[in-house]
């Protein structure tokens, strides 16, 4: 049964939402967080397990050390209050992807405290999001429901697990209930999870493709009447993995919190579920106690201890954050912060850069990524890394203008050439031959024969009136099949009507 809606504008003129993020990141390490079994995404089903994976009894476990390494990374560019004496514990439930009946995670004792965030917002203003903690934890197993339409528990007749991913090491980072940001926070959403993104690809933690499960979001959101009210119920959305996603679950929570509120109704604390295909989130199970985990720390395991000065060993391994190098990078190109946002939304950044290094401008990079080459992309649906075009071809094509061996309009035929498969802008203009028209011979004939077709227009340019000079040079870039030099063509005309 669909679920009444309020219009999002009304909603949110009426109500203030406040959301929570709790971000899994799973870590990139070679082995699993408590042993060493070999971690490679797609491998055969439950071929990538150990006794301690399987909590097989009388198994015990044994910190990755790389796996806290990471994890204390990821607390340092968050600003986190990095605690030297962190502790695992059990948290209970039954699932049959979790074979010891229990996760390991950390409760009262994390390892990464309070920090923050500050994430941009597409006009280039600054949001901070508070952060509660982020804490190591181990992942579990995969279902796979089969024989039912749509791949869920509900309707299937038969159920198989992987166990694959039980033991992967994740970071869950929690936020603060996040107030303030009003009808900007599914944007404030989206743009968090993808700052969380671009961090840990930075930092080389994480692989962070959310299509492959290594980042999922639960999405928390109430509703109250304003600042100084107190926080609402809140429905929980469990295991969100797109940005989109992320981004449509608050807008639709809202819409929906917000005409149950109006009708009278109650929101209920339940955890749901989004669905893609019906763009709807559907209730699941009500939580009615939320402490029913029994955490207890983990009597296999003792406390992490991570000294002050592994800290700063750490802390020195840190590569740029990604909001600080945009903000490098904005300066040393000279780009508006227009010019800088549509990169980043491109993805041209790293693009850009690269062919900077190359030898092109800044501008003349932005110019082919964002231009012809975007358009080319979208055109084919696919990124532009995946176009057979690298950062080098541009800047050779950069370079064959600045040497005059090619105009604007050549230039683009060769990005053509390159982008279809033909090879490199040099074989390309090779192929075809393309080369600019500049030898005098050549240009005064085709100059003359231009003049000779259209008497009206050198009177016009004899007078004075510059007007129609677009036109004989179009009539020259025909006559040459686009070969010439504009610029030569213009100061021949100039000496011819002169004369
Ligand atoms: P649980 O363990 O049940 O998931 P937590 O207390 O860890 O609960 O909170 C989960 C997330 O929900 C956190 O990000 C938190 O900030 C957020 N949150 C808590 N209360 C609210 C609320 N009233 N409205 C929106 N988000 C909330
Ligand atoms: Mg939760």
């Amino acid at each position: 049964m669909a679920e009444k809606l309020m219009k999002y504008a009304d909603a949110v003129a009426k109500y203030d939402p406040v959301f929570g993020l709790e971000v899994h990141v799973e870590l990139s390490t070679n082995t699993k967080l408590f042993c060493p079994a070999h971690i490679e995404f797609g491998g055969e089903p439950n071929s990538q397990l150990t006794p301690v994976s399987l909590g097989l009894p009388g198994s015990l476990p044994v910190v990755n050390k790389t796996a806290m390494d990471y994890a204390v990374k990821l607390g340092l560019a968050l600003h986190c209050q990095i605690n030297e004496w962190s502790q695992f514990a059990r948290k209970n439930y039954f699932y049959p992807d979790m074979p010891r009946d229990y996760q390991i995670s950390q409760y009262d004792k994390p390892l990464n405290g309070e920090g923050y965030l500050d994430v941009e917002l597409d006009d280039g203003s600054i949001f901070r999001v508070p952060i509660e903690r982020a804490h190591v934890e181990d992942d579990a197993g995969k279902n796979t429901h089969l024989g039912g339409a749509d791949g869920r528990i509900e309707g299937a007749d038969h159920s198989l697990v992987d166990y694959n991913r039980a033991g992967v090491p994740l970071v869950e980072i929690v936020t603060k209930p996040i107030e303030g940001a009003g009808d900007r926070a599914p944007e404030v959403a989206g743009a968090y999870v993808r700052a969380i993104r671009d961090i840990v690809r930075s930092l080389g933690i994480s692989h962070a493709r959310m299509e492959q499960g290594n980042m999922r979001a639960d999405v928390n959101v109430s509703l109250h009447a304003g600042p100084d009210t107190p926080l609402g119920t809140r429905s929980e959305t469990k295991n969100v993995n797109t940005f989109k996603g992320i981004e449509k679950t608050l807008t639709y929570e809202i819409r929906r919190q917000a005409a149950l509120l109006e009708s009278g109704g109650e929101v209920l604390q339940e955890t749901r579920h989004w669905d893609e295909s019906t763009q709807t989130t559907a209730g699941g199970r009500v939580k009615t106690d939320a402490n029913d985990y029994r955490y207890f720390p983990d009597p296999d395991l003792v406390m992490v201890h991570v000294t002050k000065d592994h800290i700063e060993e750490l802390k020195a391994e840190m590569p740029e954050m990604p909001r600080e190098r945009r903000a490098r990078l904005k300066q040393e190109w000279d780009f508006t912060d227009r010019q800088m946002q549509d990169a980043v939304n491109a993805d041209a950044v790293d693009l850009i850069e690269e062919t900077v290094k190359a030898g092109a401008t800044a501008a003349g990079a932005r110019k082919w990524w964002l231009g012809e080459i975007s358009r080319e992309a979208n055109s084919r649906g696919v990124t532009l890394q995946e176009l057979p075009i690298s950062a080098q071809d541009v800047a050779d094509v950069e370079q064959l203008i600045a040497e005059g061996k090619l105009n604007d309009k050549l230039a683009k035929q060769t990005v053509s050439g390159v982008l279809a498969g033909e090879g490199g802008p040099a074989e390309v203009v090779k192929k075809h031959g393309y080369q600019v028209v500049s030898d005098d011979g050549a240009l005064d004939a085709a100059v003359d024969q231009a003049l000779k077709d259209n008497p009206d227009i050198v009177a016009k340019l004899k007078s004075g009136n510059m007007k129609p000079m677009g036109a004989i040079i179009g009539a020259v870039m025909r006559a040459t099949k686009g070969q010439a030099d504009a610029k030569a063509v213009n100061k021949i005309v100039m000496q011819r009507i002169a004369q």
